[in-house]
């Protein structure tokens, strides 16, 4: 304890913080309560409330990859940060990172991109609504799929653009065809969001699905329409998928950025390192400002590191390492689920996610019942899975995520969770476990909802 802590009488130190002084009306924007939120960032600290509690806590909530990060990749961080490159840099990202991405984009798509269309950001995230910034004045029109990528409607509504949810649908895989692509495009049109391997679905597309997008964004969208490809989970297929990217289909490089980063290919969401290519040099220098603007650039080391993931032959091995692991609890998982009465459970394609139907379960245990009870303000902030995703953590310690979680904007009546398979095998056999006994436990879940702590 400090000195000056010690000269203080002790019947002068209030247990209790002083209460913080009111926040006055009109301080924040209208925009701000516009904005959205990634929900499974929202449940750290319950999770920790359950933790101090002594509880171990399961966690399929975060989309973030449980392996450390390769040795060949950290050991040129450090040797970079030993070379001093600890200092401003090109804002629209070093120019051997641009290079990497430029050939390691170019060769897998077989196109021409170039350093200059490139531009990296801290992770793969901020793209997402720097683009909706740059090409949507309010009341253009953001179509982003649904269940999708939280951030995506999040900005739509932020910057008061209009967002038009593109439903997938579980009986096709978690995709659509291009004529419901088709039903939502208008002359206001200006983002359309694709993203395969998908999160939370980890649906695919297949050659014939995607050139039906593409035939249709040529035939129906406007010239300022652009395409953002979000393209992270790139390298996380299984069962022989490839990897299929929009901007290989004639006419479609033009209008696609393609956003990609190192978060999940190479297990780093602390490096921060995303990038996106663009069509044009002249819109990446947009975005370039828009660095500028806001954060000036990215760690130089990290962008060092980010290239020789990239290019290391290295990273081919640990990725291999990493599918391998993914794909052996993909098949326990989605076995484990789908023997749980009340629980249907596809085999994802790609991404390491599973997004079970529970709409058995909601019925069976009285999620549906629960729910239609509620008071009419607490029904809006919740759902039945939601009902269910917070019983399985309060009561089991099993961390998930609900379908609202992955946009809101018609969800409702779906009845699914999202459970993150970027835990560990045994870990995840404890999720499974407690899972079933939720399932069976109707008498505990009517006192969870009694209780009514927890209810969104
Ligand atoms: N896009 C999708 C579809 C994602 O799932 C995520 C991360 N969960 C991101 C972008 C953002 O990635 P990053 O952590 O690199 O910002």
């Amino acid at each position: 304890m400090s000195t000056a802590l010690l000269s203080v009488p002790p019947q002068k130190i209030s247990a209790q913080p002083p209460a913080a002084p009111a926040l006055p009306a009109g301080l924040f924007s209208r925009r701000t309560k516009l904005i959205g939120s990634e929900n499974a960032f929202r449940l750290g600290p319950q999770i920790r409330e359950l933790e101090s509690r002594g509880l171990k806590v399961i966690k399929c909530n975060l989309g973030e990859p449980d392996f450390p990060l390769a040795k060949h990749i950290a050991d040129e961080v450090k040797r970079q940060i030993d070379l001093d490159l600890t200092h401003y840099c090109d804002p629209q990202g070093i120019l051997p990172l641009r290079e990497a991405i430029a050939r390691t984009m170019s060769a897998r798509r077989n196109l021409r991109i170039t350093p200059d269309r490139i531009v990296v950001f801290p992770g793969g995230k901020p793209a997402i609504g720097l683009t909706q910034q740059t090409y949507c004045n309010p009341g253009d029109e953001v179509i982003y799929p649904s269940p999708g990528f939280p951030i995506y409607e999040s900005f739509a509504t932020y910057l008061r653009a209009k967002p038009v949810p593109l439903h997938l649908r579980e009986a096709a895989d978690f995709s659509f065809t291009g004529r419901e692509l088709a039903a939502l495009i208008t002359r206001r049109t200006r983002v359309i969001i694709l993203n395969f391997p998908s999160n939370p679905t980890g649906g695919v597309v297949t050659a014939e699905q995607l050139k039906e997008i593409a035939d249709v964004i040529r035939r129906k969208a406007p010239p300022q329409a652009r395409i953002y490809s979000d393209e992270i989970y790139e390298d996380i297929l299984f069962d022989g998928n490839e990897h299929r990217s929009i901007a290989c289909l004639p006419g479609m490089a033009e209008r696609t950025i393609i956003a990609s980063g190192v978060s999940k290919s190479f297990a780093w969401t602390g490096g921060r390192v995303g990038w996106a290519a663009f069509p044009t040099a002249e819109e990446a220098a947009v975005f370039r400002n828009l660095n500028i603007n806001y954060f000036s650039c990215i760690p130089a080391y990290n962008q060092m590191g980010a290239a020789v993931a990239l290019e290391s032959p290295q990273s081919a091995v640990e990725m291999a390492r990493m599918r391998a692991a993914f794909l052996e609890r993909r098949d326990m998982m989605v076995a484990g689920l789908n023997a749980i009465p009340g629980i249907t459970c596809r085999k994802p394609g790609g991404a390491f996610y599973l997004f079970p139907n529970i709409a058995g379960l909601c019925q069976e245990i009285g999620a549906l019942e629960a729910h239609r009870h509620l008071p009419a303000a607490m029904k809006v902030r919740t759902s039945p899975a939601t009902l269910v995703q917070m019983f399985l953590l309060w009561n089991y310690q099993v961390a998930t995520m609900d379908r609202r979680s992955f946009g809101r904007l018609g969800s409702e009546g779906q009845h699914y969770l999202r459970l993150s398979i970027a835990t560990g095998l045994s870990d995840l056999e404890i999720g499974l476990l407690r899972i079933r006994a939720a399932a069976q436990d109707r008498t505990g879940f009517a006192k969870f909802i009694e209780e009514g702590q927890h209810l969104c």
